[in-house]
């Protein structure tokens, strides 16, 4: 708590915080708030998802805004529903005693009764584009008198299409107000929106070394595509308390993999485009109050989603891009909690894994699935702990009475393997489990490289082989198919080593080209 204090906040917002349990500001929150009060400026923040963004503008706009001016004072436009009314419960949770009003307006919801809350008189509106459009073109919503526009998971707006409609929201808004906006990552556009509405502005961000990712860990899988199902399961089975999200491609692929988590007895549920806005709220009541525990989505409708302790994230489908795969497993991991990041990796998506570590920063370690007798194991000591819970907590007389009857006629353990069997109904037999083949990645990943040595250079194969060996140091290789021209060459060697050859190689260029490069596909 002494370092919320140090930031410049108020008892009335400190105790606030003291009853939500937030003990320590997060980096960003450390950086932004007493920035955000010292200072009238346009801002920047950047930090990846789960770090308190919201609470570091929240907490500011408290402090700032007047009770006693009833025009709307500042804005924050969300991406989803969801987002805009979390945004707006976390600000009224941390508004403590000071009086101003906060109303989330978002599609889906009653205009009458929007309309009657706007007349109330508001100081935050929190919305989605697409309505305070609707708003602000029937005239019902002033937003021309505001001290800050606020843009939060800007990323996730520009990902959606939301960029014209801010733009065009931007032009109902007074010239002197100040800009403030949030985002897991800043790609290109995003600054160019920042260049054409944003003064003299703040960046301030906090490195991948800070983020939540500390917390989660990072492991890959290699699996062929076919035994992917059979995969999560063991991966699902092995954990005591498995809470995750599941994430595919495609909402056939959602719909598939649920469907026959479903049938094996899963609790599951799948999230997709498809899927009404009715039923996407019971879905996630069910996963949030944990009547499910797996929830399979693809990347658009896990969008938004506030679940924050989840153990695992697992990327069932690859990352269609290195944005995507630090947007998933941004999702475990947050707020203090530690979880698990598994991806699914191909043989066809090695070389992709290489270049998500690269622009991720992170590292992705590689673990072996779970042996159908591990999970058998796990489920064994699991039975046990809770067999040695209820002997403790006393069992009933009734069922000692019944107990003595039944070992009567039986051996106490043909009984309580008859009873097992009774109540796990195959829980425990291996052959409850398909086998999954091993992947090899030697045997599938071939990279054929470019050469720019040849005949003219006096290149022979062996001369080749020796000069790859030696720059690189691999004591040997298993190099195919080697063609020697007049001014380069080409050859074959498997992936890893290749990645090794391309990595020296890099620095060594001829022209632009590194002296092996990438052969350009035939
Ligand atoms: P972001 O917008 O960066 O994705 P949020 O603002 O949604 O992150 O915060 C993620 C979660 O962490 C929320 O549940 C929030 O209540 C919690 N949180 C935020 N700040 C703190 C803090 N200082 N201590 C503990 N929990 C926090
Ligand atoms: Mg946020």
């Amino acid at each position: 708590m002494e370092n919320f204090k140090k930031l410049g906040l108020s008892s009335n917002t400190i105790d606030s915080l003291k009853r939500k349990g937030y003990e320590e500001p997060t980096p960003i929150q450390e950086k932004i708030i007493p920035l955000l009060l010292d200072k009238e400026k346009d801002l920047i923040g950047q930090a990846q998802t789960g770090t308190g963004k919201t609470a570091a503008f929240g907490l500011p706009l408290i402090e700032k805004l007047s009770c006693e001016n009833k025009d709307v004072q500042a804005i924050i436009l969300t991406p989803t529903r969801e987002l805009a009314i979390q945004v707006a419960e976390e600000i009224n949770s941390l508004k403590g005693k000071k009086r101003i009003n906060i109303a989330p307006i978002y599609g889906g919801q009653s205009i009458e009764l929007q309309l009657r809350k706007l007349k109330k008189g508001v100081q935050i509106v929190v919305g989605t584009p697409g309505r305070i459009m609707d708003h602000l073109n029937r005239g019902t919503l002033k937003i021309d008198r505001l001290s800050y526009f606020i843009l939060d998971e800007a990323d996730e707006m520009l990902n959606m299409g939301f960029f014209e409609d801010i733009e065009e929201i931007i032009k109902y808004t007074n010239e002197d107000k100040k800009v403030w906006l949030f985002s897991a990552t800043i790609p290109d556009r995003i600054l160019k929106l920042a260049k054409n509405y944003m003064k003299d502005y703040e960046f301030v961000r906090v490195s991948k070394e800070q983020l939540a990712t500390e917390l989660t860990d990072q492991i890959y899988f290699e699996v062929n595509g076919t035994d992917k199902f059979e995969a999560l399961c063991r991966i699902i089975d092995v954990e005591a308390d498995f809470y995750g999200l599941v994430f595919c491609r495609t909402k056939v692929k959602v719909e598939e993999v649920a469907n026959r988590m479903i049938d094996r007895g899963y609790e599951a549920e799948a999230l997709h485009g498809d899927i009404s806005q009715h039923q996407r709220e019971r879905i996630l009541s069910k996963f949030k109050n944990r009547r499910i525990s797996v929830l399979i989505a693809t990347d658009v409708a896990a969008r938004g989603l506030d679940i924050n302790d989840l153990t695992h994230v697992i990327n069932y489908s690859f990352p269609e891009d290195p944005n995507f795969y630090v947007h998933r497993i941004g999702r475990t991991g947050r707020a203090g909690k530690e979880g698990t990041a598994i991806t699914f990796v191909t043989p066809a998506e090695y070389r992709r894994l290489s270049y998500i570590k690269k622009i991720s920063k992170s590292s992705i370690r590689k673990e072996k699935l779970p042996e159908i007798t591990d999970i058998i194991n796990a489920k064994i000591d699991r039975l046990k702990l809770d067999l040695s819970d209820i002997i403790e907590s006393k069992i009933s007389k009734e069922y000692m009475k019944i107990a003595e009857n039944l070992i009567e006629e039986h051996s106490p353990i043909e009984t309580i393997a008859s009873l097992l069997k009774y109540s796990f109904n195959g829980e425990f037999d291996e052959s409850s489990y398909n086998k999954i083949k091993e992947v090899s990645l030697d045997k599938h990943g071939k990279t054929r490289l470019f050469v720019a040595l040849g005949k003219s250079a006096k290149m022979d194969t062996k001369k080749l082989v020796d000069f790859i060996l030696s720059k690189t140091k691999l004591k040997s290789i298993n190099i195919k198919d080697i063609k020697i021209f007049d001014n380069f060459s080409f050859l074959t060697v498997p992936f890893e080593e290749a990645e090794i050859i391309l990595k020296y190689f890099s620095k060594h260029k001829r022209g632009k080209r590194p002296l092996v490069d990438k052969a350009k596909a035939r």
